[in-house]
């Protein structure tokens, strides 16, 4: 039996996917499920979800992994393809994918098919890592126009660098310049906001949004919680006291003795540490949940068990539940506290980490 254990709310999930939904009711909503869907089970949530209107994953196998599991949702590759290789199985497997460099241009001018796959032109307005660079942009339009078995119009995308940044006019820049780009053309969809742009650029909502991080109830900026717009933290991150012990007043605990107490104390010990992906950089100080009330980390995070102050009048026993990050304990307040990012806290958990759905 596995010590630490995510709990996946799969209502949790739904009700996100309708409330971002409502945000922009005219667009269609893409979840994104690429890194295992944020670390809650890619597959999972594409069968919870099964009337989203399109799926994401940044990689070829994640796509193919979902349909070899018999989703039958649109999905759209967003990092798009790597080798020639790839092609015949963007067919195969009934892939979009994204197109965001010339590379890509040549593979696809290369193959024929009597069947015709829908991509998308991923433009270059301003994230500067992939996308077609605006001054080169009309002309890889053209050259994909000409490519008999690439469904028409062609459906052009971008990515915001600055989303989350409110009060950074990056992201309005970004948007004239995609603007700018489709004004005289005929395009077919366009898609430009993902989690950023769906809560905080309202001009950004065209057909397509995609929403990663905000379906699973975690807002991308830290002092806006998710909870703010109505969302819910999907999963629930707990363990349990495998120790605890008695410690006075002047000891330390854990390697490199990093934490003194200064009042005799009773130290739990809960089975979940790096090793479980629960980050080594979360601090001294950090709550965690035990029988109703918030008690801090003390002492470094080892790879199978971090210590807890429990305070001198515990009654807390081995075998109790430890909540690490949850709905009542949002991943952004552990994430601000340690100035580390929600995405990288989720994805990085390990596959010792038990996935339950409830
Ligand atoms: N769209 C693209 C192209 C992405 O690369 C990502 C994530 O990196 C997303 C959407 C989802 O982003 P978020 O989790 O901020 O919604």
């Amino acid at each position: 039996m596995k010590a630490a254990t995510a709990v996946i709310y799969r209502s949790a999930l739904t009700h996100n996917y309708k409330t971002i939904k409502s945000m922009s009711p005219k667009s269609h909503l893409m979840a994104v499920v690429k890194a295992n869907g944020y670390g809650h089970g890619a597959l999972e949530v594409a069968s919870t979800l099964t009337h989203a209107d399109y799926l994401g994953v940044a990689r070829i196998d994640e796509a193919i992994a979902l349909r070899e599991a018999g989703v039958e949702a649109k999905i759209l590759l967003l990092e798009g393809f790597v080798s020639e290789e790839c092609v015949p199985s963007l067919l195969k497997y009934n892939l979009e994918t994204v197109i965001h460099c010339h590379e890509q241009v040549m593979m696809l001018e290369k193959f024929n098919s009597a069947t015709s796959i829908k991509i998308w032109l991923k433009l270059d307005t301003g994230m500067h890592r992939l996308g077609i660079r605006l001054d080169e942009a009309d002309a890889i339009f053209e050259r994909i126009c000409n490519i008999s078995w690439i469904e028409k119009p062609i459906n052009v995308m971008t990515h915001f660098a600055c989303s989350d940044e409110l009060n950074n006019p990056f992201t309005n820049d970004q948007i004239d310049r995609f603007d700018g780009f489709i004004q005289h053309k005929v395009v077919g969809q366009t898609s430009l906001a993902a989690s950023g742009g769906i809560l905080f650029w309202p001009q950004s909502h065209r057909h397509l949004n995609r929403a990663g991080i905000i379906l699973y109830g975690i807002s991308p900026v830290l002092q806006k919680p998710a909870s703010d717009f109505g969302l819910s933290p999907v999963m629930q991150l707990e363990s349990r006291l495998i120790a605890i012990r008695r410690h006075s007043q002047g000891e330390s605990v854990g390697y490199n003795a990093t934490w003194v107490s200064p009042r005799d104390t009773v130290i739990g010990v809960v089975a979940i540490g790096y090793g479980d992906g629960y980050s080594r950089s979360i601090k001294n100080g950090t709550p965690v949940l035990i029988n109703g009330r918030e008690v801090p980390l003390v002492g470094r995070v080892s790879m199978d068990m971090i210590t807890i102050d429990l305070g001198p009048d515990a009654l807390d026993k081995v075998g109790d539940k430890v909540v690490l990050w949850g709905q009542d304990l949002p991943i952004e307040r552990i994430a601000h506290l340690n100035n580390l990012s929600p995405y990288e806290l989720m994805t990085q958990l390990t596959s010792r980490v038990n996935l339950v759905y409830a």
